[in-house]
């Protein structure tokens, strides 16, 4: 993981994506010529797009949906790109897609969940690009698993493909949540610390699953630094073949983008960097005291391990256990931090706390 990739950033592939936020929009999937050709069309008189999606093949979960239009698609997606000068890009799972993408002249190739989390898929994709200089995206496994993520980016840049970024789309939901997919932001994070030539791309209509959340989850993805956007967007979305709860027309396409506050990473403002940093300072010291905080107390938690194994008492008593949550929640609280925020953290502690006690019974 810690291997020097020679990744290129996203904004040296091609003249068009200088800026930050590159945006990529179009539909789920290519329907009918005219459907790709419109949708083409009024996203590039945003003029805020620069690169238009289209799902050609359609990894679907039962057979009796929708699959996709297959090869005719590229070619209506050529003539979208001739028509709109909008670099193009294009899902492939097998070695077949990639040689009719490349056929076709598609811009730039993405690997789409489902296949990032298959490494067998992956090799099989990587031999016929050796030797093909083409930028490719690669979507998050479905799990969140971050060293899949990272096999597969490994993967393509050992045969030569070093134009790559990354795709944030959510990782599957294992509890009930209102988003399709679940943003672990934490992970995309610490691929981007891993990797820092690797572009982030947030893709915040699989995150969402639903329109109305698009907007929020892109503001976030951009605050959090994220180097651009893949926005479903269709001609007539409640008509979409596929996914048609998310996509967005290119009318409120334009509108959402519109309204993004685009924020820069670094300020020369030396008033800004200055108080920055002084509270930067605060926060350094805090993490500090709050690590040596967690160090005195898992070391009470090992003597109360070898009082428990002394007189032969199990580590775990429920009661105190509920008694100790509780009322740290209830203390949260108190000051302002939330109920989740308090389980989460000190169901940790507790888990890490019963393990060190375990260790000293059975030793
Ligand atoms: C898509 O982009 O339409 C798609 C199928 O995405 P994912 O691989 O993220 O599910
Ligand atoms: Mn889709």
């Amino acid at each position: 993981m810690e291997t020097p990739l020679n990744i290129i950033p996203i904004r040296k592939w091609f003249k068009q994506l200088s800026n930050k936020p590159v945006i990529i929009s179009g539909p789920c999937s290519a329907e009918t010529e005219k459907q790709l050709i419109e949708t083409a069309k009024a996203i590039n008189d945003i003029g805020k797009v620069q690169i238009f999606r289209a799902g050609i093949w359609k990894p679907r979960t039962r057979p009796v949906n929708f699959e996709g239009v297959g090869e005719k698609g590229l070619l209506w997606l050529k003539k979208a790109k001739e028509q709109t000068g909008l670099l193009t890009t294009v899902e492939v799972a097998t070695p077949k897609h990639i040689e009719k993408c490349l056929k076709f002249g598609v811009d730039i190739l993405w690997i789409g969940a489902r296949t990032t989390s298959n490494p067998f898929s992956i090799n099989e994709l990587t031999q016929v690009l050796k030797g093909v200089d083409i930028p490719v995206m690669i979507k998050n496994p479905i799990n969140p698993d971050i060293n899949l993520w990272v096999g597969a980016i490994e993967r393509f840049n050992k045969i030569g493909i070093n134009k790559l970024a990354a795709i944030h789309r959510g990782f599957f939901p294992f509890e009930l949540t209102s988003l399709r997919n679940i943003p672990k932001w934490e992970i995309p994070i610490e691929l981007k610390r891993n990797f820092h030539n690797l572009s982030i791309i947030c893709d915040p209509s699989h995150i969402a699953g639903k329109r109305k959340y698009i907007n929020e989850i892109s503001q976030k993805a951009l605050d959090l630094d994220m180097d651009g956007l893949m926005i479903e967007s269709h001609i007539s979305p409640d008509k979409a073949l596929t996914d048609s709860k998310q996509q967005i027309t290119p009318k409120e396409l334009k509108l959402m983008l519109d309204s993004l506050v685009i924020r820069t990473s670094n300020s020369d403002n030396f008033d800004f960097i200055n108080s920055i940093e002084k509270y930067r300072d605060q926060i350094d010291s805090i993490d500090t005291q709050l690590i040596e905080l967690l160090a005195q107390r898992m070391e009470i938690v090992k003597q109360i391990g070898v009082y428990k194994k002394n007189n032969d008492v199990t580590i775990l008593q429920l009661s105190r256990w509920e008694k100790i949550i509780n009322s740290r929640i209830n203390f949260g609280l108190k000051l302002g931090l939330s109920e989740k925020l308090i389980k989460k953290i000190m169901q940790l502690i507790h888990k890490e706390s019963i393990q060190k006690q375990n260790e000293i019974m059975n030793n």
